[in-house]
C-alpha cells in the first residue's frame, strides 16, 4: 500500500450502522500509516459522529477528493476483526441482504459499537501470599474448606478472579476472607483473563460405543479441512459425549471451539459438564448477560485467552484467533434463525464459516430439520447415525390414546389420569405438555355469543385467571379479565378452551399433596426461576410437570417415566408446509424426555385423528423414516428443500398501502421475467391485523438458489427507489422459517 501523497490520498471506506446499503468514502488520515480493514474508525457523519467499520482502502473514490471528509480518529489500532472474520459478515450481508454496517455493527457487543475501547475489565481476584505458598494445607485440615481453597491455590500456581471462584464453587466467600485474615491470600487487581477457572474435577471419559467412537473419528480426523456433519442420534444416545471427545481433538490441537445451543436455559448445564471434562477456559456467551459481561467474552475469544465459547445464535460472529471446530447443537431449533432485523440463520451461516476457514462443522439433533436431512442424503453433509440409547438407557414407547367420544377433564381423558395414577404411585414423575399459555385461549359469552377480542389484532384475547387480565399473546395488550358481557350485559361469560394455568388447576384439585411445578413463559418470568424449577425436579422435588414449548428443548429429566401430549390435533392441521415437520420434531423431543435413566419411558399422545399417517409413521416407525416421507412430499410440490424462498413482508396502518407496495414489488419481480420464478402474492399474511398494522407478503421462489439471488439482486436497489416503500415497514426474509 503506497504512502498517502497530498496527490493521491487513500480512501477508507466503511460500513456504517445504518439502513443503508453502501459503503462510505472518508479520507485517511496524511501523518499516520494506514490501519487495516477490521478496525473501527471514528466518523463524521451528517450533524454527528458515528462508529464505522473499515472495509476497504481505496485509492480512488467516485466522490471528488475535496467533497470527501476526513475521518475523526482511528479507534483501533489493531483490527477487531480478522480477514476471514470480515469475509464472513460481508457473505451474510450479501445472501440476506441486509445493510453490510448493521451486520458488522450486529457483531460487536453493545460497547464496542458505540466505539469504547476494547480492553477487558479489570477484576478483583486473589493470589497466595509468600507464607500461604510455604503453608502445607494438612495445617487446614480442620476446615476442609479452606483445605481445599488453598490447595486450589497451590496447584493452580496463578491469581484467581472471583468469577472464576464462583465457577469453581460458589460458596468460596467467606473461607477466603478468613485466608485473607490468616494472610494466607492476598487481594490482587487481574487484567486480562478471567471468569476462567483450574480444572474442578475431570471425569472421565466414557468409552463410546461403536457408533460414538465412529462418529468422533470421523470428524477428528478431519480437522483442519472442512466438512458438514450431521449427527442424527434420538435423545440420549450421547451426542453430546461425542461432541466433547471431539473438542478434545480440536483442543490438544490448540484450536479454538465453537459450540453452539438453541436456548440460554441450555447453557448451565452444558457448562457444567464441560467444566469437569476440560482444562480449558470457557466463555459463555448469551443474551442474558450483562454488557460488560458479554463483551469480556467476546474480548477473550478474539484474543484467543479462551479456548471454548458457549452461546446462543449471536455468538456465530464472534471473531477468535484460532477457530478450529463449530459445533451446533438441536441444529433443527428455529431459534437459530433470527426472525426480526437482520433475519439470518446461525446454521447455515455457520456452515459458511466452516468453509472460509476451512474447519469442521458438526449439526446434531435428534430431529434433523428437513433441510439437512437432504443435504445429508445428497452428500454434502457427512450422516453420523446414533440409532441407540447410550449405556443401557431404554428407548421410550410412543402409544396414542384416542379420545373421539370420550369424557375429558380440562382436556385430561380417563385413560390417561389411570396412567397418572400409576406412575405417580410408584414414585415416578409425569410430565404433560400442553402449548398453551395462559387459562384459556377464548372468553366468550354463553348469552350473546359474544367473544374477547383484541382491538389491534385478528385474535383472541386470552384468559390469565392468576392475574385477572385478558392479553394479547401478539401485541401485548391487556385488560383486566371482565366479570359481565359488554354486550349484553349478563354474567354469563365462559373461558373457552385450554391453557396451562386450567390443566395446572385440574392437577391441583385432583392430586392435592402432590407437587406440580408449571413450566411456562408466564411462571418463569422471574430471573433465575426456570434454573430453580429444573433443579426441584431434577432432584426430585417435583411429581407433575406441566409445560409448554419450553419442556421440548434438550432438558433432562431423568425420572420421568410418563409424557403426555394433551392435545396432537392443533398442530395436525395447519396451512404451514412445515407444520407436520415441527409437530413430529416437538413429538420425538418432549417424548425424548421421558426415561432417560434405567427406568424405560411411556408417551402417550392424546388426539382424535389416531389413524393419521403422521402419527402413524412416527409410532410404527420413527422420526428417520417420518422425514423421509416428508421429504418425498415436499419434493412432488416442489417446495423446500427442493426450491427456494424469499418472503417480503410489508405493514402498514392503512390497509391498502401494503398491498400497494408489494404490487409494486411483484411487478418488478416479474420484468426480469424468468418464467421459472414463482412471484405469489401480494397476499394478506395469515393474520392479517397485527398491533394496529395490516400485513401482506409477497412469496418468490425459484427453483434454484442463484436465480432467486440474481433476482434479489436486481430487485433490492429497484425497490429503495420505489415511493411507496417509504409509507410502509417492509422486510426481507431469505429462506423464512414460516411465513407468519
Ligand atoms: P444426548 O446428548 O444425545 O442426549 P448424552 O451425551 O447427554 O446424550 O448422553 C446421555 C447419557 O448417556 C448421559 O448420561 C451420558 O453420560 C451417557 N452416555 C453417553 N455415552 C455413553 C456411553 N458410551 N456409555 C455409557 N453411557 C453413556
Ligand atoms: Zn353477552
Ligand atoms: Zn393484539
Amino acid at each position: 500500500m503506497a504512502y498517502p501523497t497530498s496527490a493521491n490520498p487513500l480512501i477508507y471506506r466503511v460500513a456504517l450502522p445504518v439502513p443503508l446499503y453502501t459503503l462510505f468514502d472518508y479520507l485517511a488520515p496524511r501523518t499516520s500509516p494506514p490501519c487495516l480493514p477490521g478496525c473501527r474508525i471514528e466518523v463524521p457523519f451528517r450533524y454527528g459522529t458515528k462508529t464505522a467499520f473499515l472495509v476497504e482502502i481505496a485509492q480512488h473514490s467516485a466522490i471528488a477528493t475535496d467533497k470527501l471528509k476526513p475521518i475523526n480518529r482511528v479507534i483501533d489500532e489493531h483490527p477487531l476483526l480478522s480477514a476471514a472474520d470480515l469475509q464472513l459478515l460481508l457473505w451474510v450481508a450479501n445472501y440476506y441482504h441486509h445493510p453490510l454496517g448493521e451486520v458488522i455493527s450486529s457483531a460487536f457487543p453493545v460497547h464496542l459499537r458505540q466505539g469504547k475501547a476494547a480492553t477487558l475489565p479489570d477484576e478483583k481476584g486473589y493470589q497466595l501470599t509468600e507464607l500461604g505458598e510455604h503453608t502445607s494445607s494438612e495445617q487446614l485440615r480442620r476446615t476442609p474448606k479452606q483445605k481445599s481453597i488453598l490447595e486450589l491455590f497451590q496447584q493452580h500456581g496463578q491469581p484467581l478472579s472471583e468469577s472464576a471462584l464462583t465457577a469453581w464453587n460458589s460458596q468460596w466467600r467467606t473461607s477466603v476472607k478468613t485466608l485473607l485474615n490468616k494472610q494466607l491470600l492476598a487481594l490482587t487487581t487481574l487484567k486480562g483473563v478471567h471468569s476462567t477457572l483450574p480444572v474442578a474435577e475431570s471425569t472421565r471419559e466414557l468409552p463410546g460405543n461403536a457408533h460414538q467412537q465412529a462418529a468422533v473419528a470421523a470428524v477428528s480426523q478431519q480437522l483442519g479441512q472442512f466438512g458438514a456433519y450431521l449427527l442424527e442420534g434420538v435423545t440420549g444416545s450421547g451426542k453430546t459425549e461425542v461432541y466433547m471427545q471431539i473438542i478434545r481433538s480440536a483442543l490438544a490441537q490448540n484450536r479454538q471451539v465453537l459450540v453452539l445451543i438453541p436456548e440460554i436455559s441450555l447453557t448451565p448445564q452444558l457448562e457444567q459438564r464441560f467444566r469437569q471434562r476440560f482444562s480449558a477456559n470457557i466463555a459463555v456467551s448469551h443474551s442474558k448477560l450483562t454488557n460488560p459481561q458479554r463483551q469480556t467474552a467476546w474480548l477473550q475469544m478474539q484474543q484467543g485467552l479462551c479456548q471454548i465459547m458457549l452461546g446462543t445464535r449471536s455468538a456465530l460472529f464472534t471473531p477468535m484467533q484460532n477457530l478450529g471446530l463449530i459445533i451446533l447443537d438441536e441444529e433443527h431449533d428455529s431459534s437459530y434463525k433470527q426472525q426480526e432485523g437482520f433475519r439470518f440463520s446461525a446454521r447455515d451461516a455457520a456452515i459458511i464459516r466452516g468453509k472460509l476457514l476451512n474447519i469442521p462443522v458438526l449439526l446434531g439433533s435428534a430431529t434433523p430439520s428437513l433441510e439437512s436431512f437432504y443435504n445429508a442424503q445428497r452428500g454434502r453433509y457427512q450422516w453420523l447415525p446414533l440409532p441407540e440409547r447410550a449405556g443401557d438407557a431404554l428407548a421410550p414407547q410412543l402409544q396414542i390414546i384416542d379420545i373421539r367420544n370420550k369424557p375429558l377433564q380440562e382436556g385430561l381423558s380417563e385413560a390417561l389420569l389411570k396412567e397418572i395414577n400409576n406412575t405417580l404411585a410408584k414414585q415416578e414423575q409425569v410430565l404433560l405438555f400442553l402449548n398453551r399459555r395462559g387459562f384459556a385461549p377464548t372468553l366468550i359469552c354463553h348469552s350473546c355469543g359474544w367473544v374477547a377480542h383484541c382491538p389491534s389484532c385478528d385474535a383472541n384475547l386470552v384468559i390469565h385467571a392468576q392475574q385477572q387480565q385478558l392479553q394479547c399473546h401478539h401485541c401485548g395488550k391487556q385488560q383486566r379479565l371482565l366479570q359481565q358481557c359488554p354486550a349484553c350485559q349478563h354474567n354469563a361469560l365462559t373461558a373457552l378452551g385450554l391453557g396451562t394455568e386450567r390443566v395446572e388447576s385440574l392437577l391441583e384439585q385432583r392430586y392435592a399433596g402432590y407437587r406440580i411445578i408449571r413450566l411456562d413463559r408466564d411462571s418463569t418470568q422471574r430471573k433465575g426461576s426456570l434454573q430453580k424449577y429444573l433443579a426441584q425436579i431434577n432432584l426430585g422435588q417435583a411429581d407433575i410437570i406441566l409445560g409448554t414449548q419450553m419442556l421440548a428443548k434438550g432438558h433432562h429429566f431423568a425420572n420421568v417415566t410418563l409424557v403426555a401430549i394433551l392435545d396432537v390435533d392443533s398442530g395436525l392441521f395447519s396451512i404451514d408446509f412445515r407444520s407436520p415437520e415441527k409437530l413430529a420434531q416437538l413429538i420425538v423431543q418432549v417424548a425424548g424426555r421421558a426415561g432417560r435413566a434405567q427406568k424405560p419411558g411411556r408417551v402417550m399422545l392424546q388426539t382424535r385423528h389416531p389413524e393419521h399417517p403422521l402419527l402413524t409413521t412416527l409410532i410404527q416407525a420413527d422420526y428417520h423414516h417420518f422425514a423421509q416421507q416428508a421429504l418425498t412430499e415436499r419434493q412432488q410440490a416442489g417446495l423446500p428443500p427442493y426450491s427456494h424462498q424469499a418472503l417480503f413482508r410489508a405493514s402498514a396502518t392503512d390497509a391498502e398501502l401494503a398491498t400497494e407496495f408489494l404490487d409494486c414489488v411483484a411487478q418488478l419481480a416479474r420484468q426480469p421475467s424468468n418464467p421459472a420464478n414463482q412471484i405469489l402474492g401480494p397476499t394478506p399474511a395469515p393474520m392479517k391485523k397485527r398491533a394496529g398494522r395490516y400485513h401482506q407478503q409477497l412469496l418468490l421462489q425459484c427453483k434454484h438458489r442463484k436465480n432467486l439471488h440474481k433476482l434479489l439482486d436486481t430487485l433490492m436497489p429497484a425497490i429503495a427507489k420505489l415511493k411507496t416503500s417509504a409509507k410502509v415497514r417492509w422486510s426481507l426474509d431469505v429462506d423464512p422459517l414460516d411465513l407468519y
